[in-house]
């Protein structure tokens, strides 16, 4: 039970982080409390303005020593602001990085963590925490015991909110222990195109022969003002995207899903099933992706495709 809370919440992404305000303000104000935002980096200070609308106080911790990522660097900074602030709620995005930051900070207190939560609900004043189950067959209802509660939330789990507050930016020094392990290089990974923040997700799935024949489905996506994604064994095995739609890979929620040679088991089901509208194009009619589907081509996606495109190019001039 809880009645006065603070909730502390950590993205290394500012949009993320809004992500993360509009959960702790609705814990917050259902019970009353602070919401603080810690923003930790290298030249990070002059982005942290929109989060100052968003929470009650913003830490901030910019420094050199930040400028390459180490999740026990991060987490042990993100320490400081947590024996500082003793919060006891940490919010942190489930990236990568942020996934990193929520294990070993777990560690660090020796209080429990949640990952890939999707859904946090207030119930006679305790936290039910959601996260996908049995390759997204199923939601388990989750608590933690422990204080403070980590919880690594999924990006696209929450609207970014409105501007509402006007909180305070208060910049901290921290020693910067050097890490145990260092980091020699940092390489920028490709990273193609950001498909949880598109409208329209054009899907390739192993019925795409070559990877030359992705060119067509960037045709059809670009005419709807959407991105091209991949299944697992595209990305994974091919590497033809950089990274794949899916239950282990993004979560998606588009306006409209097309799926091309895409045969729908379940965990690709589980990043898309909240799509507003889900489309796929299969020569397959027993393909189970059709159990799911709003709109279900039955064909060759070698001659639907360019069908598609034709008409969607008379229909737009
Ligand atoms: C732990 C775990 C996690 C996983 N996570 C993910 C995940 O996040 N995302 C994910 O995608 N997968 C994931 N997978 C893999 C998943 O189980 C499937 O293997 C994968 O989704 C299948 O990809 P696919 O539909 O592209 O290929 P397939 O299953 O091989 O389907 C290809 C489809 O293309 C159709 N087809 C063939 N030729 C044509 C044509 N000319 N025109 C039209 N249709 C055609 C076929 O009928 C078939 O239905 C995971 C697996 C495991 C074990």
């Amino acid at each position: 039970m809880m009645d006065m809370v603070t909730i502390l919440s950590y993205s290394e992404r500012i949009d993320l982080q809004l992500e993360l305000a509009t959960l702790a303000n609705e814990i917050t104000n259902k019970l009353s409390g602070n919401s603080i935002s810690a923003v930790i980096g290298y030249g990070i200070k002059d982005k942290v303005d929109v989060l100052s609308k968003n929470f009650d106080k913003v830490f901030v911790i910019d420094s050199e020593d930040l400028k390459l990522f180490n999740p026990i660097t991060y987490a042990n900074v993100l320490l400081n602001i947590v024996n500082n602030t003793k919060p006891d709620i940490i919010l942190i995005s489930d990236t990568k990085r942020g996934g990193a930051i929520a294990s070993a900070l777990s560690a660090l207190l020796d209080t429990g963590c949640i990952t890939e939560v999707t859904k946090v609900e207030l119930v006679n004043d305790d936290l039910v925490i959601y996260r996908g189950a049995y390759g997204g067959l199923g939601l388990a209802q989750t608590k933690i015991l422990t204080s403070p509660k980590i919880i690594a939330v999924k990006p696209g789990s929450y609207p970014r909110p409105t501007a509402i507050k006007n909180g305070i930016i208060e910049e901290m020094k921290v020693d910067i222990k050097k890490p145990e392990i260092e980091l020699v290089e940092f390489r920028a990974k490709e990273t193609g195109a950001r498909l949880n923040e598109s409208d329209v997700v054009v899907v390739a799935g192993r019925g795409v022969k070559k990877k030359d024949d992705l060119q067509m489905l960037e045709d059809l996506a670009k005419i709807l003002g959407g991105v091209v994604g991949c299944s697992r064994p595209l990305s994974a095995d091919l590497g033809w995207c950089p990274t794949w739609v899916g239950m282990s890979g993004v979560t998606i929620k588009p306006k409209l899903y097309i799926g091309v040679g895409v045969s729908g088991q379940i965990q690709h089901i589980a990043g898309i099933r909240d799509s507003k509208i889900i489309v796929a194009i299969n020569i397959d009619p027993n393909a189970p992706i059709f159990e799911y589907v709003d709109y279900g081509i039955i064909g060759d996606l070698y001659k639907v495709v360019p069908k598609l495109i034709d008409e969607l190019k008379k229909i737009k001039g």
